[in-house]
């Protein structure tokens, strides 16, 4: 079994980072910066976000695994002091892994290039100055006119993230499908919208056309950037998938209750 790891970078992920080595020395790991078979998240959220970005040309090759150090750490199933058992477990059992669904995002611009991303939490689309205005297509067909602050597509594990704030719903990682919602759309007797979350299947479409000449923040997972020129944003369920290494069952709605109910509300 090789391994990587990734790290926040602050003290205690440092100091959990060269226990692990140590650890790994002791029950003769192999570490592979190139190409690991399991990587080893260690810090919170913002580190699986970039543990999966700087590997999803592999995705296919390689498991991820979460240690937790402060933060929230919805990824994260590892505790620090569960560290020395982790590493026993990883040199000793073999690799079960689950699959998680991913988001495939693809902009085309009025220039005919086409750019395509791959989102483990979310892809949003805001207006940097104005109200964005959008024609949505759903598989094709004309849907609405968005007039509003901007949309959000989430996947099932995104769906505890920002879709989370925005009134989406939360979402089992074993449906196969994204969710869009909304940021604040106008909804009056000129302006309507759906108003509601949508969750789109497998083999789904949905199709953004925002109107011409306007500047556009992206946000993906914790990166943003903005283009002009952008002529449709399509999102879909990719084909690629993420692999979570699991040691130990964590159900989603476990996970889900640890992070936002927490222990002394049950
Ligand atoms: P950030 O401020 O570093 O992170 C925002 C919070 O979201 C952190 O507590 C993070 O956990 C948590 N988080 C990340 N993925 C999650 C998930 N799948 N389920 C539950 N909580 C999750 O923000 P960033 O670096 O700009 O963006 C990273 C992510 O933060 C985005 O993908 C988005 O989901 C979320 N975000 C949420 C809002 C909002 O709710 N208004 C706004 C922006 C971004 P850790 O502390 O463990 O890293």
């Amino acid at each position: 079994m090789k391994f990587s790891i990734i790290n926040r970078g602050d003290q205690q992920s440092t100091e959990m980072t060269n226990l692990f080595y140590q650890y790994a020395k002791q029950y003769q790991l192999v570490e592979d910066q190139d190409s690991p078979d399991l990587i080893i998240s260690i810090g919170g959220d913002g580190t699986m976000l970039e543990a999966f970005h700087s590997n999803q040309h592999r995705l296919h090759k390689v498991a991820f695994l979460g240690i937790h150090t402060g933060h929230l750490g919805f990824y994260a199933d590892w505790q620090p002091n569960e560290l020395e058992n982790l590493v026993s477990l990883i040199a000793n059992e073999p690799l079960k892994t689950i699959e998680y669904p991913l988001l495939h995002v693809k902009i085309k611009t009025n220039d005919y290039q086409e750019i395509n991303y791959l989102a483990l939490n979310e892809f949003t689309v805001k207006s940097t100055e104005k109200t964005l205005v959008m024609k949505v297509k759903l598989n094709h067909q004309d849907f609405e006119t968005f007039r509003g602050d901007g949309l959000c597509i989430s996947t099932p594990s995104g769906s505890t993230g920002y879709n989370k704030s925005l009134g989406g719903a939360l979402i089992h990682p074993s449906l196969e499908s994204i969710q869009v919602s909304e940021m604040a759309s106008i909804n009056n007797r000129v302006y309507r919208t759906i108003g509601a979350s949508l969750l789109l299947p497998k083999h789904h479409y949905i199709d953004l056309f925002p109107e011409s000449d306007q500047e556009i923040r992206f946000t993906l997972d914790h990166l943003n950037f903005t283009m002009s020129n952008v002529y449709s944003i399509q999102g879909f369920v990719a084909d690629e998938k993420i692999l979570f290494a699991r040691y130990r069952p964590f159900p989603f709605w476990n996970r889900v209750r640890d992070a936002f109910i927490g222990n002394e509300h049950r």
